[in-house]
């Protein structure tokens, strides 16, 4: 087969994996015009410095022996199927990166004869790369489930960061959509990528050789495809940061490619407000100190999809707020709508020469019409007399914001619902 026909087959085939950052954008360029990544798939990824890197971004096979029900390249899917060659996708590579277009590759596979013979066949590619073309980019690679711990250990040595797909949110959700593969089978190159990178830290510098996995390991779930709530998947994603040190959780609005009795309609859309919220979830986590419980609770188990996270907890724990932006911990701010990490910086460090009046609040990088319901400054809140939660919320959420939202809702029979009655904000919002 040509390369350039396997090119199509298989970045087409990668394109349903979001394991970085712009996959799945939908791209309104031309086929054959410059910019249009129609086709063959160059994605951006983030480094931990924060520097955004393109990546060339390839399955290796969609030969899959597996036929996991959610998924295009499933074995009882008659799509048309395609392998590189570890050769070739050195080659692309290196063709790609030569040319400036791309400054690493991250590499998928589905799993072609058993999960040992895949795993090698992307260990001989990477060793291609860097001992044969001396590549020192950025190569970002899947650890396949079930092979052999020291090919997985061989493969960390050779990529910058691996992910593992939990895929589906539950066990039962595993069992059911995905039958060939055993969730152990999922978590173990988790916890073993997780343990060797420890001992390495442990190890004197001198002593340590090449780095394992430097840039960390992430892993991707399927939002939609199946019943579990918005708490339990941000309560797994909370437990995989906490105990594999995970650098990132994707989440994958769920695409309906297959006609299948255990899965949506093919008509359903991807509920991609839902993908959104997890995303902003996920940052609370990671960057605003928030627990799961705290996110979202038993009786309230899925996402208000009228205000972000962060402003729902606001609301339903209004009884802490307004706090004074003179004396509140760094915490205590960190809790603020409107106001981030690097704000709340800000105003510690500022409040410490003077006291802060509202125009200084905008200047440290506050965003007012979110934070004056939450704060007080000079012992008056910003926006006047609170009346209550509701009407906060009706005031956070701007009406043309809300009928769009509400015909969504109508439309949409795969989202999850809802915080506070629609009757009950309509009523609010006449007041
Ligand atoms: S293992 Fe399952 S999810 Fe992965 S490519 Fe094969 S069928 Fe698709």
């Amino acid at each position: 087969m040509e390369l350039e026909r396997k090119i199509e087959i298989l970045a087409e085939s990668a394109k349903y994996d979001v394991s970085c950052s712009s996959s799945g954008v939908e791209n309104n360029t031309r086929q054959g015009t410059v910019g249009s990544t129609a086709v063959s798939g160059i994605c951006h990824s983030f480094t931990p410095d924060g520097r955004c890197v393109s990546l060339l971004k390839l399955l290796f096979t969609n030969a899959c022996i597996f036929d996991c029900h959610y998924c295009i390249n499933r074995k009882s899917n008659a799509i048309p199927r395609a392998t590189f060659t570890p050769q070739e996708v050195a080659d692309l590579t290196m063709d790609f990166y030569m040319r400036n277009y791309i400054e690493g590759l991250f590499l998928s596979s589905a799993i072609i004869k058993n999960p040992d013979y895949t795993c090698e066949l992307l260990i001989k590619t990477l060793k291609i790369l860097r001992e044969e073309k001396g590549f020192r980019g950025y190569i970002h690679v899947k650890a396949i489930p079930g092979a052999d711990e020291k090919l997985i250990e061989e493969l960390g040595f050779l990529a910058d960061r691996m992910s593992v797909n939990v895929e589906l949110p539950s066990r039962e959700s595993l069992k059911l959509l995905a039958p060939d593969k055993d969730p152990f089978d999922l978590y173990k190159p988790m916890k073993q990528i997780t343990t060797v990178k420890k001992e390495q830290e442990f190890l004197p510098a001198v002593r340590r050789g090449p780095s394992f996995v430097p840039a960390g390991q992430s892993t991707q779930m399927i939002i939609g495809a199946s019943p579990e709530s918005d708490r339990s998947i941000v309560k797994i994603s909370e437990n995989l940061y906490q105990k594999y040190q995970l650098k990132r959780v994707y989440y994958s609005a769920y695409i309906p490619v297959n006609q299948d009795n255990l899965l949506p309609a093919v008509t359903t859309e991807p509920p991609l407000l839902r993908e959104h919220r997890l995303y902003q979830a996920d940052w609370l986590l990671r960057f605003y100190k928030f627990t799961a419980d705290e996110i979202l609770s038993e009786d309230r188990p899925n996402f208000n999809l009228y205000l972000d996270p962060k402003a729902n907890w606001a609301v339903q724990n209004y009884q802490r707020f307004p706090v004074d932006v003179q004396t509140a911990s760094y915490d205590q701010l960190l809790r603020v709508p409107g106001i981030g990490p690097k704000s709340a910086q800000n105003i510690v460090k500022a409040r410490k020469y003077y006291r802060l009046h509202l125009t200084d609040l905008k200047k440290l990088g506050i965003v007012i019409k979110r934070a004056q319901y939450f704060i007080a400054c000079n012992h008056e809140t910003p926006a006047g007399l609170i009346k209550d939660p509701e009407w906060i919320i009706t005031s956070l959420i701007s009406s043309k914001q809300y009928e769009v939202l509400k015909k969504h809702n109508t439309q949409s029979t795969s989202e999850q619902l809802t915080l506070f009655d629609v009757e009950r904000f309509e009523h609010a919002k006449s007041r």
